[in-house]
């Protein structure tokens, strides 16, 4: 049967293929080993002049002529780093840990991110080389606009894209500041050149869903169609918890994305990556078509979580499902009542 994919046959741009170094990103990112260790950078480097997939990065940048949105959005991120943070009060307020957690709803509340959460800091989630003195990690995501979302590998996506992580980036940046006026010390971790930590791992520990096997979260009610930003704080707040919805066995069973990626970069099986066997995108597919669409997005656009109103019930379906599972289990004597 004819591929219907209209983005295949996808054949890589030699010029870009002529700027990757020689170690390849799956042995960078540690692709087939069995011990846990700190990552390395890979993509998205801050300082591209050092990194070894620097002049990739650099040619990714110049391979798209922004329309007028996009540059604003562009000019708005630097707008949004530059604004510096308070200095940390000399009196630290003192709350429950309950209570710090809870006080975070309030940028929920006030439209400036659709979702928070809190984890404990782990050593393994911080990049080689870099130090994060902070015992929290506070997760916050803001959501796409999924009309756009679905443009992608268009241009209009990727200007949602810089538009989220717009967004993210200011409210780290309100948190962080918060926090600060209130004497506790706090760092704003921003996306995409993140730096410091990895994102994915503290979100998906502090309650934002599970691991999609296109790389990406999915969360019941948003699907993959949000971005992330983190706060490094030692503020005790309580942790919000690790939560399951039967996604994981979902994608296992689903090739939605598989079939819709160009480059083939999605595998149907999971893979041994720095001691856990997890779903992984197969980074050195999947870079030479990112670069080219400046960010492609298609993996996330297609996943049926992302629809606008489907996740809730197929959450719900899921759970009936394990419900069942579970009496049936109990019946046959193989699970505890
Ligand atoms: S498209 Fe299907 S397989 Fe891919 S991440 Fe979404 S649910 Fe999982
Ligand atoms: S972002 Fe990468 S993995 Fe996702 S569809 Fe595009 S090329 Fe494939």
């Amino acid at each position: 049967m004819p591929d219907r994919n209209p983005h295949r046959p996808f054949t890589p741009d030699p010029e870009f293929m002529s700027l990757l170094p020689e170690q390849w990103g799956n042995p960078v990112n540690g692709l087939g080993e069995s011990e846990v260790r700190r990552p390395d950078v890979v993509w998205w480097a801050t300082d591209v002049e050092k990194a070894p997939f620097g002049a990739a990065q650099k040619w990714f940048y110049t391979k798209e002529v922004p329309g007028p949105e996009l540059i604003k959005e562009r000019a708005k991120r630097q707008e949004i780093l530059a604004t510096p943070l308070p200095e940390v009060a000399d009196n630290r307020q003192d709350r429950s840990p309950a209570d710090w957690t809870l006080a975070l709803e309030r940028f929920v509340a006030a439209g400036d991110c659709e979702r928070v959460g809190v984890t404990r800091m782990q050593p393994e989630w911080a990049y080689q080389g870099t130090d994060v003195p902070f015992t929290n990690v506070i997760m916050l995501a803001v959501q796409h606009d999924y009309d756009k979302l679905k443009s992608a590998p268009d241009q209009v996506c990727g200007t949602d894209v810089s538009r989220q992580y717009n967004r993210a980036a200011s409210v780290a940046k309100q948190v962080a500041g918060w926090l600060r006026q209130q004497g506790w010390d706090a760092k704003p971790v921003t996306g995409p050149m993140v730096g410091d930590i990895l994102l994915i791992p503290p979100a998906l520990e502090c309650g934002f869903g599970e691991l999609g096997k296109h790389g990406s979260i999915i969360n019941p009610e948003f699907g993959s169609a949000f971005r992330l930003a983190a706060v490094l704080t030692d503020a005790p707040f309580e942790p919000t918890p690790k939560r399951e919805f039967g996604i994981d066995d979902f994608c296992s069973r689903c090739r939605v994305c598989e079939d819709a990626c160009p480059p083939f970069a999605i595998t149907a099986e999971k893979q041994l990556v720095r001691g856990t066997n997890k779903w992984y995108v197969d980074f050195d597919k999947c870079i030479p078509y990112f670069a080219e669409t400046s960010g492609c997005a298609i993996c996330i656009a297609v996943c049926p979580w992302s629809r606008p109103g489907v996740g809730p019930n197929l959450a719900v379906k899921l759970a009936r499902r394990a419900e069942r599972k579970r009496a049936e289990q109990v019946f046959e004597g193989t699970e505890q009542p």
